[in-house]
């Protein structure tokens, strides 16, 4: 089963409903976002493919360099990034991830995974096709590593996504389940609408990601989940594709914003589970991050190309969880082992249960809307309270 299908029937599941046909979301009839370009002389820029795309660098002889994430690419005219999605269409950068996105749905905001916003709330979730990086346990893959043209899309502009948000009466919209970088331009206009109309936006990325594009975003968004995969560059180079530096500097960048911070770990047997490494990334985390950050460590399925492993033993994600908190992390979960005590959010000041789940359901909740702990006044990281419309629109 794919994840998408499992998310369908999870939600389902749930009592919540996947929006995949049921918001009236127009099929793509458009031509494929990478059709060749017609043969006009001196066509506008509508007449190309894609959108136009941000952070790309001229380069001599139509060449382009992206300078969205730390790859870097540089592109021949005709030529795409590993990401699938940005492109060199002769000497101007394009996104084909604009307006199309393969995934639209209503989610709990706890699945993204943020436990320290709006408890009981869901989101518009959306993502489009491509990734800029390749995780050998992708849980996506069928939509991030693939392109846009080669899967089902929906054509809905920012304002669409925004207003479907709002007439289901939801208080967010956020970026998730694939990679919400390499939508950058989609994320942005969208999260400037949503924003306008006094929504949150909630962003859950790899954080791979230049820190100039990342500060333009900021402003935009009221928390972030960073997907910190590994603490070992080696990791980072092999099974996903990447560099652990730059993931770091953006927690830095994000920390140094202010701006609500998650962090999410999966726990994969025999490759990141080495609990001397666990131990460094949580004395990293305590120190740049501070010991207030929630942390999740989720339990890793088999699948992909890692589907030979066999799912996370739920004494490894409880020795993760010890060691968080012996290192001082202060609101440390296990996600994805449905009625394990370590869903729920406990005071660190007077140790009550202050936020009770099941899986992502709220049961029960005794922080105010001031992010208080009901019991001793204890102030909680977090957004609690639901975003001031009428502030928005004034
Ligand atoms: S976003 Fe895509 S094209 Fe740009 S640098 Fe990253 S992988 Fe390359």
């Amino acid at each position: 089963m794919t994840k998408r299908q499992f998310l369908k029937t999870g939600l389902t599941g749930l009592g919540g409903f996947c929006l995949y046909g049921m918001l009236g979301c127009d099929r793509q009839t458009a031509p494929p976002p990478d059709a060749p370009r017609p043969q006009t002389n001196g066509a506008s820029p509508e007449a190309l493919p894609g959108h136009p795309a941000a952070w790309f660098k001229s380069l001599s002889n139509n060449r382009l360099q992206c300078e969205l994430c730390p790859k870097r690419c540089k592109l021949d005219s005709g030529e795409r990034g590993p990401c699938r999605v940005r492109k060199n269409v002769d000497g101007e950068g394009r996104t084909l991830a604009y307006a199309n996105p393969a995934l639209v749905l209503e989610d709990e905001i706890a699945r993204k995974p943020f436990f320290h916003v709006l408890p009981g709330s869901r989101a518009l979730a959306i993502s489009t096709a491509g990734c800029n990086l390749a995780c050998d346990f992708c849980e996506v893959w069928d939509m991030a590593l693939v392109a846009p043209e080669d899967i089902h899309t929906y054509q809905m502009e920012p304002p669409r996504i925004v207003d479907k948000a709002e007439s289901g009466g939801l208080p967010a919209v956020s970026y998730s389940f694939g990679e919400p970088v390499v939508f950058y331009e989609y994320m942005r206009d969208t999260a400037e609408e949503a924003k306008k109309r006094g929504m949150l936006n909630l962003l859950h990325t790899a954080g791979y990601i230049e820190p100039e594009p990342l500060k333009e975003i900021i402003p935009l968004m009221d928390a972030v989940n960073i997907d910190l995969k590994s603490f070992d560059p080696q990791f980072y180079r092999r099974v996903v594709e990447g560099e652990l530096e730059p993931v770091l500097e953006t927690i830095k960048l994000l920390v140094r914003a202010n701006i609500h911070l998650e962090i999410t770990n999966i726990q994969i047997p025999t490759l990141n589970d080495n609990p001397e490494e666990l131990r460094e990334m949580c004395k990293w985390l305590a120190n740049e991050a501070g010991p207030g950050t929630p942390l999740h460590f989720a339990r890793f399925y088999p699948l992909h190309r890692l589907s030979d492993l066999p799912q996370t033993p739920i004494s490894t994600l409880e020795k993760a969880h010890d060691i968080a908190q012996d290192e001082g992390m202060e609101f440390v979960y296990i996600s994805r082992v449905t009625g394990h005590s370590a869903e729920n959010t406990f005071c660190p000041s007077c140790g009550e249960k202050i936020i009770a789940r099941t899986g992502f359901i709220l049961d029960d909740l005794q922080v105010d809307e001031k992010g208080k702990c009901r019991h001793c006044d204890r102030q909680i990281p977090g957004r609690w309270n639901h975003p001031d419309k009428k502030k928005a629109s004034s």
